[in-house]
């Protein structure tokens, strides 16, 4: 679920550049049982198995013997939502875990003793935490400086100052009569960067005027 989709793109790219590294671990390879077994049975008898505290916990802890961690992060859909703002701090961070809970869940102790921040993507249920984490890492990545061509670019997204982005064009400038803001032609940068602003506020206030509130 994980390995292919890092490889893909921007995220590969950003490795090959070396901004990046990404490891993906198996928690099965953490497993003492001989059939890799990670799960079991949740006390108070409800339905969907747990994942188990002991695998978790020397995963975990191999990975902190060879580093230092500034995060252990959880994805649930208990924990705080997803921002652009949590992808900005996470970008300024140098070694990050993050765990992806299966099935019904894992064992509560771990978030309690072994956790330090939990993330939701949002409020519904995945099967697993691994697209929650992928696209955790893959917002974070673009913001790494030299992950996208225009250093400014990832600045200008929606969201990076409460805005929503204003429209892009591209050429042509008229396709069968669509044309595109004259302003955008005009040249005047000023004027430009004025239409831009007005934009940027108008779709927000029709689309998501909780981010003015913010
Ligand atoms: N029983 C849990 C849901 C388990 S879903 C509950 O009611 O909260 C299985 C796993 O998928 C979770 O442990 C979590 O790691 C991941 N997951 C599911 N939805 C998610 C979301 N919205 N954001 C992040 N991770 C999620």
């Amino acid at each position: 679920m994980l390995i292919e989709p890092m490889k893909a793109s921007i995220l590969g790219r950003v490795q090959k550049k070396g901004l990046l590294e990404l490891h993906i671990h198996n928690l099965r390879d953490f497993s003492t049982d001989k059939w890799g077994k990670v799960d079991d049975y949740p006390f108070g008898g409800e339905a969907g198995m747990v994942l188990a505290i002991e695998p978790i916990e020397r995963a975990i802890n191999s990975l902190k013997a060879e580093r230092h961690y500034d995060e252990v992060i959880f994805t649930s859909p208990d924990g705080e939502t997803f921002k652009q703002a949590t992808a900005n701090s996470l970008s300024l961070m140098e070694n990050i875990i993050i765990l992806c809970g299966h099935y019904k869940g894992i064992d509560y102790r771990v978030r309690e003793h072994l956790i330090t921040r939990e993330i939701s993507i949002g409020d519904y249920v995945l099967t697993g935490g691994e697209l929650a984490a992928a696209i955790i890492t893959d917002a974070v990545a673009r913001l790494l400086p030299g992950a996208i061509g225009d250093a400014e670019s990832a600045l200008s997204d929606t969201f990076q100052d409460n805005l929503l982005a204003p429209p892009i064009y591209t050429r042509p400038a008229n396709y069968n009569g669509w044309e595109v803001p004259e302003v955008l032609l005009s040249g005047n940068q000023a004027k430009i960067d004025e239409w831009k602003l007005q934009q940027s506020l108008k779709r927000t206030e029709e689309l998501r005027p909780d981010l003015l509130e913010e």
